[in-house]
């Protein structure tokens, strides 16, 4: 990181610190939360009465100032910025704050660039997907045997029968064990999610995490949350930043991308209201006018170019295929916000696709394929000479931007993609054309 970009990160924290008073910090302090961090910076276990930098320790009435992820606190804006390159690893990209009408959610405290490791956490409930009955007596039992700060942790998740009270002070309520054993279920369901929906690795399994868990949802998602490459068991995720995210925007993940949404408005309201019960406001649900019209029409086309490739493919008819798929992504890249999820197997399909053209000599020999490539090299700044491998690196850059379940599916399609496309220079023998996702 250059000097620059220090000071600019560290100026942004500053200004948000300076609006802490002495008297808020002591209130918002809790020496046990920062204990039990297992980051800890070199200084926290003298909690924030005391300098992270020169270790100077608080009086009354001075001005020492809270950063903005509460855990330490600085003399001034010197002593933070001198101390900005350790802290910088321990400062979270968010702190969790009640928004308005979406209970609480998570605030990015710095500006994050794309593909940065937001959160990295194990869960608190991780439970197998059995019969229902089964399902319910292993989380409340998991349940009950979590530490007082972790049972608490849950009780505070958004509970769907509490949607319109506006603060619970769980504290302040009794609850009998049915009624506490009805709540962490409701809770469970709504909050938790599939630890990995890759059938090939075979794990079915639901969990519940401390922060992911809190995340809200948008159609147009900043960021993607996954299981780990190198966790056996999948239950750790992590979330990372599929796009530059402003300091003070939410960060949101999509509770309903899989590879092929495009639906429009009302079914992903109605998806998202059955399971989650609230109607999505997110910055693509509340477009209207013309806006709404020209969104909606272009998911409609998005949708019938997928489908239209999906035939051509099956007929055989690839250079058909091949158009409609680079008229998707036109399509997609319209959207490319709400579309980044989906993006690389969009390019996927039209490098597979083109790898086909090229085996069978069918590469920029019609006009309308011609005219497709035309539009390709417009949209990536390439000469004429244009290839398939254009999309390859469009797809791979995205997916090691998105990371963990994103970069595993394209690695596969990769492997599979290029095992095909070397056959071809060995032998015009191929056991089948590869099928379009
Ligand atoms: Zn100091
Ligand atoms: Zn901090
Ligand atoms: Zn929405």
């Amino acid at each position: 990181m250059s000097k620059e970009e220090l000071n600019e990160n560290v100026t942004e924290q500053t200004s948000t610190t300076g609006e802490l008073s002495s008297d808020k910090l002591t209130t918002s302090s809790d020496p046990t939360d920062i204990e039990s961090d297992p980051n800890t910076d070199k200084n926290l276990n003298s909690a924030v009465d005391k300098c992270n930098n020169c270790g100077k320790i608080r009086e009354d009435g001075s001005s020492i100032k809270l950063c903005i992820c509460g855990k330490v606190s600085y003399c001034d804006v010197s002593c933070q910025k001198q101390n900005w390159k350790v802290h910088k690893k321990n400062c979270p990209h968010y702190m969790i704050q009640e928004i308005p009408g979406r209970g609480k959610g998570l605030i990015a405290t710095r500006k994050i660039p794309p593909g940065t490791l937001i959160i990295d956490e194990p869960p608190i409930i991780v439970v197998d997907r059995v019969s229902q009955e089964k399902m319910q007596n292993d989380i409340f039992e998991e349940f009950e045997q979590l530490s007082p700060e972790d049972k608490r942790a849950v009780l505070e998740m958004h509970d769907p029968a509490f949607i319109h009270s506006n603060k619970q002070d769980i504290g302040q309520i009794t609850m009998n064990q049915f009624e506490l054993r009805a709540k962490v279920l409701r809770i469970f369901d709504v909050n938790s999610l599939d630890v990995c929906e890759q059938a090939e690795l075979e794990i079915k399994k639901t969990s519940l995490h401390r922060t992911i868990s809190r995340l809200n949802h948008s159609c147009a998602p900043n960021v993607f949350w996954s299981w780990k490459k190198n966790d056996l068991w999948k239950t750790e995720k992590e979330v990372r930043a599929i796009r530059e995210i402003e300091k003070g925007e939410e960060i949101v993940a999509s509770y309903i991308a899989d590879g092929t949404s495009f639906e429009l408005r009302t079914s992903r309201r109605m998806k998202l209201s059955k399971k989650w019960t609230f109607d999505c406001e997110c910055m693509v649900c509340s477009l209207h006018g013309t806006d709404l019209k020209k969104n909606e029409e272009t998911r409609m086309l998005i949708t019938k170019y997928h489908n239209q490739t999906s035939q051509y493919a099956k007929e055989l008819d690839i250079t058909n295929a091949f158009i409609n798929a680079v008229n998707k992504l036109d399509c997609m890249l319209k959207i490319r916000n709400e579309m980044l999820l989906q993006l690389p197997n969009a390019f996927c399909d039209c490098w597979e696709l083109g790898t086909v053209l090229q085996s069978q000599s069918k590469w920029a020999v019609h006009d309308k394929m011609i005219r497709s490539l035309e539009f390709v090299s417009s949209l990536f700044d390439s000469d004429s000479t244009l290839d398939t491998n254009v999309f390859q690196k469009q797809a791979s850059g995205l997916a090691k931007i998105i990371g963990g379940s994103c970069l595993y599916n394209y690695e596969k399609r990769d492997e599979e993609i290029s095992t095909f496309s070397m056959g071809i220079e060995f032998s015009d023998e191929l056991g089948g054309l590869p099928g379009t996702a």
